[in-house]
């Protein structure tokens, strides 16, 4: 793990990311697998984002990295402002429960829980008050277009459906920042766009940073900029000329 750059409170404190040569290596000698070999990423609070790229080009690696979820070989990471070198695994669980939502591929809700305990679950851990976290799982879930599903399990939705409770429960803490790895992957059309819907949303109107990681290109136009990653290294960066705007109600009472 890389140390810091010796000031206090880091030298980026505009931008939400601020990556530098970051590498990860998995195992050792002639088996080493270089699966960052030297990432610089900076990403401006309230951007939204499409990490690009061939499978095994490390784009779940670096996602891990930047949620926290993962430590760099080395290289320096600054999260808002702040080196992550310097924050200890408590203060990293925290962030990661309170400040950094995560989506998935695989939708991942608890299958024997509700909606609406899916949603809430990760603020108990986090500690919130019940009154607190009962209207942010109803904002929440409402917000996604799904709050009529609070009362119903995993089995009793459709994918996309369960995509848009797991949003919402990523979004329910109140995260600044939101990484999203292959969202869509394993959705039809319809519910895959519902989603996009949502990040554009989320994005618009609170503000979320959004990262999203995704192979299709007509997914990554959604972003305002698209980063390509290839063999652990960024091969190419670029604002989205030609961006597709989802028309906002897509979230609202969609049953797809
Ligand atoms: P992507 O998400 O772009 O498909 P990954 O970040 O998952 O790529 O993987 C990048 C490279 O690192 C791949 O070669 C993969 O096999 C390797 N890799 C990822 N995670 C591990 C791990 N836990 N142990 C060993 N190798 C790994
Ligand atoms: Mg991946």
């Amino acid at each position: 793990m890389q140390v810091d750059n010796g000031h206090e409170g880091g030298s980026s404190p505009r931008l939400i990311i601020a990556a530098r040569e970051l590498t990860r290596q998995y195992g050792q000698g002639e088996s080493t697998v270089h699966a960052l070999a030297g990432v610089s990423l900076d990403v401006e609070p309230g951007e939204m984002v499409a990490l690009m790229g061939p499978s095994g080009s490390g784009k779940s690696t670096l996602m891990q990295i930047l949620g926290l979820l993962d430590r760099p070989t080395s290289g320096t990471y600054e999260l808002r402002g702040r080196s992550v070198a310097q924050i200890g695994s408590g203060e990293a669980a925290r962030l990661r429960g309170r400040r950094i939502g995560f989506v998935f591929q695989s939708i991942n809700l608890l299958p024997r829980l509700t909606a609406r305990s899916n949603v809430e679950l990760p603020m108990v851990y986090a500690r919130m008050k019940p009154p607190e976290r009962r209207v942010r799982v109803s904002e929440s879930l409402e917000r996604l277009g799904v709050g009529h599903l609070a009362h119903r399990r995993p089995s009793q939705m459709s994918g996309g459906q369960a995509q848009r409770v797991a949003i919402a429960r990523a979004i329910a803490p109140g995260p600044d920042l939101l990484l999203a790895d292959e969202p869509t992957g394993a959705l039809d059309r319809a519910s895959g766009q519902a989603v996009l819907a949502a990040f554009q949303e989320l994005n618009r109107d609170l503000g979320l940073t959004i990262i999203v990681v995704t192979h299709d290109p007509l997914v990554a136009r959604h972003a305002g900029r698209i980063v390509e990653l290839e063999d652990g290294r960024v091969v190419a960066d670029r604002q989205v000329e030609d961006r597709i705007v989802e028309p906002a109600p897509a979230t609202k009472g969609v049953t797809a």
